[in-house]
C-alpha cells in the first residue's frame, strides 16, 4: 500500500502510568481495543516538558535547539528582559501587534503540503500564528487575547477577594434593581462600559445602560457570547467576543467574564488558515473558547464547566471538518486530561498535601472521567474512520502531583550568585499568567549577579559580551562556575525530610543541539517528582526571605514541567494501521522520533536534518 492516510488524536498530558493503570482495570475499552490491534508504548518528551514546545518537537522531529520554540518565557538576546517564546511580534502603525512565526523548522504538515497532500490541523499548541498549508489549520493554546495575554479572566465583585490570577473589578453595592457601571478592557487600553443590575437571585447584564433587553442570568448560568467593538487610540475599531457567568447574587454580587478573545469576523489576530475560516466556524458552529488555557483562580465547578465546554466545542469543529474535507493527514487535539491533572490532582491523590477527603468525594474521580471522555471520543473516531486509515493517539508528556515549590532564585541569592538591590522596581511579566509582585520580591542587581533564572527551563549565567553587564568570562571561567553551581544544587535538601530536591543538573550541550542552542539557558536542573519551580521564580522574581523549599502557591496541584527527567514524565503512544504490528508494546519512543516515523509510514523521504529516527519496531 502506498502512503498511508493518517488520523492523529492528540490528548495533551495523558500520562503513561495512569494510562497503564486504567487499561489494566478495564476502564478504557477503546484505548484497549487500539492497543490490541496495534502498538502501545511510553512516549518520552523533550525538555522542558511544556506543551507548545513538545508538540513542536512532535511536528518537526527536532529538539528545541533546532526548532527554536524553547520556553513559554525566554530571555531577549543581549538583555535581561523576558518575552513570550512561542512567537515574535511587530507593532503596526496603529499600535496593534502582528504576530510572526518564531519556529525555525519545517513541520510534518508543511512537508506533506509540499508533496500536494491535504492536511487538517486543529487546535494544537504551538501552532499560532497559523501555518499556510495545503488544507486547514485552526491554531491552539498560545493564541493571545485582545490584551496580549494567554487569557486574563475578570471577576466583577462587590466583596474583597484574595485571588491572584484573575483581574478583579470592584463593584459598588448600590442595592437591588439599580444599574452598576463597570468596564471591559480591550486592546491598547481601550475600554467599553458594562452595566450590571442585581435583582433577587439574578443579574441583568448589558453593554448599554437601562437596557430592557439586557441578558438575564441566574446563579450558575453562563451568558450567550457577546460581541463588542473597541476603539483604539489610532481610531481603528477592533472586535472582541466574551461570555459572562453569574457566580453569586443576593448579599454579594460576583460575575465572571471570560478573556476578550479576537472576533472571528476579520480578527485582529488571525488564528485560522485560511484567515476566513474563523468566520466560517462561527457561522456554522457558533463561538467557542479559542484561548484554551488552564484557568487558575476560579472555583472547581466553573473550572470543570470550562474544561468540558472546550472539549465539546473542539470535537464539534473536528466532526465538521471530518465530514467536509478530503485529507491525507488529519490531526485533532484535546487539552482536557492535562487541565484536570493541573487542578484536580489534589482530590485524586490522598498523599497530596492539599488533599481534602470531603471534596475528594465530589472531585476525586474527575481525572478518571477525563481519560474516559477521551476514550469515548476515540471510540467514535474508530467507528467512523475507514479501516485502512492509520490511527495514532499520543500525548506530549504525563503529569505528577506538586507537593512542594522550589524558589530557585532565592537559592541563587542565598549562595551569593544573585544579588538584589535594596529598593526599586521589580519587572513583572504580564503575558502568560497573572503573577503580581510577591511580598519580599526584590529587584535584581544585574551588575553584581552571576546567575539567574526564569522560565521553566533553567539557569542563565551573566556572561561578558552576551549580557549587558556580563561578569563571567566565556571559556574556562564559564565552565568552572557552571560546574560549581550544578554540584551545589544537586546537594540541595528538603529540610523536612533530608531528601535531595534535584535529580540531576545537566548542561545545555548535553541535551540540545542545533543553531539556537546559544539562546537556551546555560544549564537545566531537573527536579524530582513532587517538586516544581515556584511560580514567582518562573517569572523571575527573587523572594529574598522565602524558604527555598516551600508550599506550592496557587491552584495548580500537579505539573509536568519541573522540568523533570523526561523518563519520569512519559506520555502515551498508540498506533494502529495496515502496516503496523498488532498487539505489541514498545518500551519507549521519543517525541522527536514521531515525525520521521510517520513520514516513513506515508512513503515520504525523511529530511536528513531531523533529530529523531524512524521507529522500525512498530512496522509489521
Ligand atoms: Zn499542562
Amino acid at each position: 500500500m502506498k502512503g498511508a492516510k493518517l488520523f492523529i488524536f492528540a490528548v495533551d498530558g495523558a500520562d503513561s502510568i495512569l494510562m497503564s493503570d486504567l487499561l489494566s482495570r478495564n476502564k478504557l475499552p477503546n484505548f484497549k481495543k487500539l492497543a490490541q490491534n496495534g502498538i502501545y508504548g511510553r512516549l518520552i518528551p523533550t525538555i522542558p516538558e511544556v506543551s507548545p514546545l513538545v508538540w513542536t518537537s512532535f511536528a518537526t522531529g527536532k529538539n528545541p535547539g533546532r526548532h527554536r520554540i524553547m520556553d513559554m518565557l525566554i530571555k531577549k538576546p543581549k538583555s535581561y528582559s523576558k518575552k513570550i517564546g512561542l512567537y515574535d511580534r511587530k507593532v503596526n502603525e496603529d499600535g496593534t501587534t502582528v504576530y510572526t512565526k518564531r519556529r525555525a523548522a519545517k513541520t510534518l504538515w508543511e512537508i506533506l503540503s509540499e508533496k500536494g497532500k491535504k492536511c487538517a490541523i486543529l487546535h494544537l499548541p504551538g501552532t499560532f500564528p497559523p501555518d499556510e498549508i495545503n488544507g486547514v489549520m485552526v491554531s491552539g493554546m498560545g493564541i493571545p487575547d485582545l490584551r496580549e495575554t494567554f487569557g486574563l479572566t475578570t471577576l466583577y465583585t462587590t466583596k474583597k477577594t484574595e485571588l491572584r490570577a484573575v483581574e478583579i473589578k470592584m463593584l459598588s453595592s448600590s442595592g437591588p434593581d439599580r444599574w452598576i457601571e463597570s468596564e471591559i478592557e480591550g486592546p491598547l487600553g481601550a475600554k467599553i462600559p458594562v452595566f450590571f443590575c442585581p435583582s433577587g437571585e439574578g443579574v441583568a447584564i448589558s453593554l448599554k445602560k437601562n437596557d430592557s433587553e439586557a441578558i438575564r442570568l441566574s446563579v450558575g448560568d453562563w451568558s450567550e457570547w457577546m460581541m463588542a467593538n473597541f476603539k483604539i487610540p489610532s481610531g481603528h475599531i477592533i472586535g472582541g467576543v466574551f461570555q459572562f457567568k453569574l457566580l453569586e447574587a443576593g448579599d454579594n454580587l460576583t460575575i465572571l467574564r471570560t478573556p476578550v478573545q479576537p472576533s472571528p469576523y476579520d480578527p485582529v489576530t488571525p488564528y485560522t488558515f485560511p484567515r476566513e475560516l474563523s468566520a466560517e466556524i462561527a457561522e456554522n458552529l457558533g463561538h467557542y473558547k479559542i484561548l484554551d488555557r488552564t484557568e487558575d483562580d476560579i472555583d472547581n465547578d466553573t473550572f470543570l464547566e470550562d474544561v468540558w465546554d472546550r472539549f465539546e466545542s473542539k470535537m464539534r469543529i473536528t466532526r465538521y471538518f471530518l465530514e467536509k474535507l478530503d485529507w491525507s493527514l488529519f490531526l485533532t487535539y484535546v487539552h482536557t486530561v492535562d487541565n484536570v491533572h493541573h487542578v484536580m490532582w489534589r482530590y485524586f491523590d490522598p498523599e497530596h498535601p492539599k488533599y481534602d477527603s470531603s471534596l475528594a468525594k465530589k472531585y476525586g474521580s474527575v481525572i478518571e472521567e477525563a481519560y474516559q471522555k477521551a476514550d469515548k471520543q476515540l471510540g467514535e473516531f474508530l467507528d467512523i474512520l475507514d479501516k485502512n486509515i492509520t490511527i495514532v493517539v499520543l500525548s506530549d508528556h504525563g503529569g505528577s502531583g506538586i507537593y512542594k515549590g522550589v524558589h530557585l532564585n532565592t537559592w541563587l541569592h542565598r549562595e551569593g550568585y544573585l544579588k538584589t538591590l535594596p529598593a526599586g522596581e521589580v519587572e513583572i511579566f504580564k503575558g502568560v499568567h497573572r503573577v503580581p509582585r510577591a511580598k519580599g520580591s526584590m529587584p535584581i542587581d544585574w551588575k553584581n549577579t552571576r546567575a539567574f533564572s526564569y522560565g521553566f527551563t533553567g539557569i542563565y549565567l551573566n556572561i561578558k559580551g552576551r549580557e549587558p553587564f556580563g561578569l563571567i568570562a566565556p571559556g574556562r571561567e564559564y565552565f568552572k562556575i557552571r560546574k560549581e553551581i550544578a554540584d551545589k544544587l544537586v546537594e540541595l535538601e528538603d529540610p523536612e525530610n533530608g531528601q535531595r530536591v534535584y535529580k540531576k543538573v545537566i548542561f545545555r550541550e548535553q541535551m540540545w543541539s542545533g543553531p539556537f542552542v546559544n539562546e537556551l539557558p546555560d544549564f537545566v536542573p531537573l527536579l524530582k517528582k513532587g517538586y516544581a519551580l515556584a511560580r514567582e521564580d518562573l517569572y523571575g522574581q527573587v523572594l529574598v526571605n522565602a524558604p527555598i523549599v516551600d508550599d506550592f502557591k496557587g491552584r495548580w496541584t500537579a505539573h509536568h514541567a519541573g522540568p523533570y527527567d523526561p523518563e519520569d514524565m512519559a506520555g502515551i503512544f498508540f498506533i494502529k494501521g495496515p502496516r503496523v504490528r498488532k498487539g505489541e508494546t514498545i518500551q519507549r519512543i521519543r517525541m522527536i522520533d514521531i515525525a520521521p516515523t510517520l513520514l516513513h509510514l506515508m512513503d515520504i523521504q525523511v529530511p536528513s536534518d531531523m533529530d529523531g529516527n524512524v521507529c522500525y519496531e512498530i512496522f509489521a
